[in-house]
């Protein structure tokens, strides 16, 4: 006997989602199938929001609300906060870091979002992520440090060594987070406070 075909559709939907199983995808479906059809429309909506409504951010590349028609495109919000400090730059392989330092409440810079990694392995290459974007900024003067948190593997190793190269030339203080601190998106459960001291034991590179 299979269940009726729009709720197995939606067991097999759910099942895509990281850690949800079959169990745990029937308990979600049937709970949603409980739900009044407000409930659904709310859960409905704020999917739809995610893909529509959220873009990058023009200066970081973090997640940020697109809002009207700004042709420049949107800025997120630590980039519109006008509390924070324009002279140091955090740069993060993706968003999911940027949130994790911003979690320890203690970092008071901006950020720059690489969008992933160097690896020639996978075919990725400097040109991928957003470098260039970072150089831009910098060029523009304001910045005095560069804090490097990138994981500690062999491409956020080599990543950290060729921005640290890069970045030399203009005479910025270029500076990554204590050693052996992982922030990458797998290791989710790195606590606040062990990144954050991370943050503040950084060596110069
Ligand atoms: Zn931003």
């Amino acid at each position: 006997m299979n269940y009726p075909e729009p709720l197995e559709a939606l067991i097999q939907e759910l099942k895509k989602l990281p850690g949800v199983g079959q169990r745990t995808a029937e308990r979600l479906a049937f709970h949603l199938l409980n739900q009044p059809e407000e409930e659904v429309e709310l859960l409905r909506e704020a999917l739809r929001a995610i893909k529509a409504e959220i873009v990058l951010c023009r200066e970081c590349f973090n997640f940020a609300e697109a809002r009207g028609p700004d042709e420049r495109g949107a800025l997120c919000g630590i980039c519109r906060d006008p509390g924070r400090d324009r002279s140091v730059i955090c740069v993060v392989s993706h968003p999911q870091e940027l949130w994790k330092i911003e979690k320890t409440g203690g970092y008071p810079g901006l950020y720059h979002v690489l969008g992933g990694l160097i690896s020639p392995l996978r075919d990725v290459h400097p040109e991928d992520l957003h470098i260039e974007e970072l150089m831009a900024r910098l060029r523009r003067g304001d910045v005095r440090e560069v804090i490097l948190a990138l994981d500690p593997t062999v491409e956020g190793e080599h990543t950290s060594l060729y921005l640290a190269r890069q970045i030399k030339p203009l005479g910025i203080l270029t500076t990554r987070i204590a050693q052996g601190v992982p922030i990458g998106r797998d290791l989710e459960f790195t606590d606040e406070a062990t990144l954050s001291r991370a943050l503040q034991g950084r060596v110069t590179l």
